[in-house]
């Protein structure tokens, strides 16, 4: 089967046509509500929320439509969740991109979000394949949705049975070549690369969930690029002969 034809049964992520405001009322705050209202009413950003796609413990993404009728994806990140404001401290400490870190966590969360936004776009300037942003607000943020009809677009993971051999190593090279353009062009190493953020969509893959990109000038950056590039490589291992490609990745991002 090729690529774009992958369809896979995925309940979960099916969409019933609510009126999902309602239900985003009652789940978050009101400063989420407020920028769930400003993106909508003031920047025009999307015009309908439709339903859940993902509620993980850092972020709910919801699928809505703009103005003129294209999918969208609205990401809203949790401004209480335990976990996640552990982990977000160490990834903003360090890069030279952020002289100060927020003392409220509020103040933190958002400029997770902005951090995600300007990410995506340094990496869609580089020609790295991932969901064009829209816009911003407080913890919300609009992209591009992968998918049609509310229906995402599987992960690498969950395509990855349903892939012809060759499929498997198309879908490696373009990969190790967005790869080197993050680093080399974007200058930013995606901090948590795996089969379970990339999205088989159009016949390649996309790359998602870049909160965490560091800059090459982090101090963690080196740590970050290597764990990416083992996670990438021992996956597509079990399918393919990565070596070649591998080295001549690593000698280009030693340059
Ligand atoms: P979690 O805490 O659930 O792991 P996360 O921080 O990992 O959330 P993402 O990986 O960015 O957040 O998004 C969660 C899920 O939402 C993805 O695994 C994917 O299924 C879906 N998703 C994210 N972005 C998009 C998009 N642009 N289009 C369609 N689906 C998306
Ligand atoms: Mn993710």
């Amino acid at each position: 089967m090729s690529p774009h034809r992958i369809r896979i049964d995925r309940e979960e992520s099916k969409v019933k046509d609510e009126d999902v405001i309602k239900t985003v009322e009652e789940v978050f705050d009101s400063f989420t509500n407020y920028h769930v209202y400003r993106l909508r009413n003031s920047l025009k950003a999307f015009k309908e929320l439709r339903g859940a796609v993902s509620a993980g413990k850092e972020a709910r993404v919801y699928w809505a439509k703009g103005w003129r009728g294209e999918d969208l994806a609205v990401k809203i990140y949790l401004t209480s969740s335990a976990e996640f404001r552990k982990s977000i401290k160490n990834y903003i400490a360090g890069d030279p991109r952020f002289p100060s870190v927020p003392s409220k966590f509020r103040d933190l969360v958002y400029l997770w979000a902005r951090k995600e936004y300007g990410n995506l776009e340094d990496m869609a300037k580089a020609g790295v394949s991932v969901p064009a942003p829209v816009a911003v607000s407080g913890n919300v943020l609009v992209m591009r949705f992968l998918g049609e009809n509310g229906l995402r677009a599987p992960l690498l993971v969950e395509a990855w049975r349903e892939l012809e051999d060759e499929d498997v190593e198309r879908m490696f090279n373009l990969l190790v070549d967005d790869i080197e353009r993050m680093v080399c062009k974007a200058r930013l190493v995606h901090g948590d690369l795996s089969e379970y953020n990339i999205m088989i969509w159009e016949g390649r893959p996309w790359i998602i969930d870049v909160a965490q990109a560091v800059s090459l000038d982090h101090p963690k950056s080196r740590e970050l690029l290597e764990r990416d590039l083992s996670n990438v490589f021992s996956f597509f291992s079990h399918r393919l002969d990565v070596s070649e490609k591998e080295e001549s990745l690593r000698r280009s991002l030693e340059q």
